[in-house]
């Protein structure tokens, strides 16, 4: 184990081979890919790189434990040993925030907060372990007919860097909680944190091969998981283009089951009669939170014309006034993009942003020397065709677009292939439900944003994704239902 500094603070790396039937292996190649520290752009240390051997090898572990082992364990014994996971996370707490941002670059207490919906998650779902149940049917003639909702198997996920320990508990937690195996793919940016909850696991008493973590790239190994012949379900949260790629490799490979958690461009909707401070606030942070790196970011500002000079210069007063720099700082509210493709990718969309006409107010640029950060970004008088106002910029970047009236925004907003969430900001009951009802999107948000309970579903309507994850809804995409019919 080794330890890297960060001014003032000491962070333990933890594992970096991969982790297969609870042994941590280097890959079958040998290879070794380095990660980055995107405060400073500088190697943290190599990890293991897993590709399609490396995949396969963990795909015969999580049948073997599969049909083995964890088979025989009772659903009461996995609630317990996810609620173990839970614990030990938490007495674990303080090291893996530290873990998280010196690799995803997020301010510390993000990470601290990231972590108590993780362990939330974990334990949300250790309670339902025994609680997941099928149903008598009363069906014609002399029968006995009855459901059994059984582990789908072998669960292969795919998961990003934005939300490295969150993602992997909402991919987990109701995987093996409904008695599932499963082979876990980080994102390359991010791999160090989901590898020391591995060894949490294997403490935790996991049975071998129950839960399999690899590191690696998306087109070999994450491919390799889409395609793959033994795996029965593939759980994604990623990019919508890459999203079409899994469930293509799906289709041409064993029809296994699909979900989809994919991008979005939602609309957050100000009204005049809103709570005006709540709405700044709010708005603000929808779109700036975790460095505007977050698939349901609200990146569509919609302010109705009544209030929109006052709201847009309130709003670029917040914006400057937002503290960027080293995550670990106590007052830091903005760290760095998470990569340099990430850095340039935003950069070019500030520069289409300007160069189609759009009015930036602040920002635009690069924060110091080193490291990825960008300066918080406005942009006003933003029209619905600008490449700002269409396409998912995951970084800083806050796109003000004006309207009239109800109607008008409501199909301005749904015009867009995503439909992941939604936002209003009003004290109109009427026009709150109006937008409620009438925005395609799997989650709205009414006077507030980013409110996230383990307990609700999230997951997106048209190219935002497909099925649901969290809540009991959750649950549903990791079992198979059985009918049972017996002549009595
Ligand atoms: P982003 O562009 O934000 O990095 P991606 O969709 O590329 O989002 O990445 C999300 C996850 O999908 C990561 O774990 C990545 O390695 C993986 N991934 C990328 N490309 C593929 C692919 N072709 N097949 C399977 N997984 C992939």
């Amino acid at each position: 184990m080794v330890t890297a500094t960060q001014p003032g603070q000491q962070v333990k790396i933890g594992p970096t081979r991969l982790l297969i039937n609870n042994e941590w292996v280097e890959s079958i190649s040998d290879r070794r890919f380095e990660t980055i520290n995107p405060a400073t752009g500088e190697v943290i240390c190599e990890v293991a790189e897993a590709d399609a051997a490396d995949v396969d090898k963990a795909v015969k572990a999580a049948r073997a434990a599969f049909n083995g082992e964890w088979s025989k364990i009772s659903a009461t014994r996995r609630g317990e040993l996810i609620y173990k996971l839970a614990d030990l996370i938490e007495q674990n707490i303080d090291e893996l925030a530290r873990l998280e941002t010196l690799d995803n670059g997020k301010p510390l207490q993000d990470s601290l907060d990231d972590l108590g919906l993780v362990i939330a998650c974990y334990r949300y779902y250790a309670g339902w372990a025994d609680k997941v149940q099928g149903k008598t049917i009363p069906i014609n003639g002399p029968y006995f007919c009855y459901t059994r909702h059984e582990p789908v198997g072998v669960v292969g996920q795919i998961i990003p860097w934005n939300f490295p320990l969150l993602m992997q508990a909402w991919k987990l937690a109701p995987a093996l909680a409904t008695g599932n195996t499963v082979v876990l793919k980080t994102a390359e940016q991010t791999p160090l944190s989901a590898l020391r909850v591995g060894e949490l696991i294997i403490e935790a008493g996991f049975p071998p091969g129950v839960v399999n973590i690899l590191s690696g790239y998306g087109p070999t190994a994450g491919a390799a998981i889409a395609r793959h012949m033994d795996i029965d379900k593939v759980a994604f949260t990623g990019s919508t283009e890459v999203g079409h790629l899994i469930m293509e490799a799906a289709a041409k490979s064993n029809l296994k089951r699909v979900t989809l958690e994919l991008g979005g461009k939602s609309p957050n909707i100000v009204f005049a009669d809103a709570d005006m401070d709540a709405a700044i606030a709010g708005s603000h942070d929808a779109i700036f939170f975790n460095q505007g790196q977050c698939c349901c970011a609200g990146s569509r500002l919609f302010v109705e014309e009544k209030c929109y000079d006052e709201f847009v210069a309130r709003t670029v007063e917040r914006a400057k006034q937002r503290v960027v720099g080293n995550p670990f700082d106590a007052n830091t509210e903005q760290g760095p993009q998470v990569d340099k493709d990430q850095f340039d990718k935003v950069m070019s969309y500030i520069e289409s942003g300007m160069r189609e006409g759009a009015q930036m107010l602040c920002g635009g640029n690069r924060v110091g020397e080193q490291g990825f950060f960008i300066a918080p970004t406005v942009f006003a008088d933003v029209r619905d065709d600008m490449k700002i106002a269409q396409e998912e910029i995951f970084g800083p970047v806050m796109s003000i677009i004006k309207f009239k009236d109800l109607d008008e925004v409501i199909q301005r907003a749904n015009a867009t292939m995503y439909g992941l969430a939604a936002a209003v900001w009003t004290k109109d009951i009427t026009k709150a439900h109006a937008i409620a009802n009438n925005l395609r999107a799997g989650t709205v948000w009414v006077n507030c944003y980013d409110v996230f309970d383990a307990a609700a579903p999230f997951g997106g309507f048209k190219q935002s994704g497909i099925g649901r994850e969290l809540g009991e809804y959750g649950l549903q995409q990791y079992t198979e239902i059985k009918t049972v019919t017996i002549k009595l």
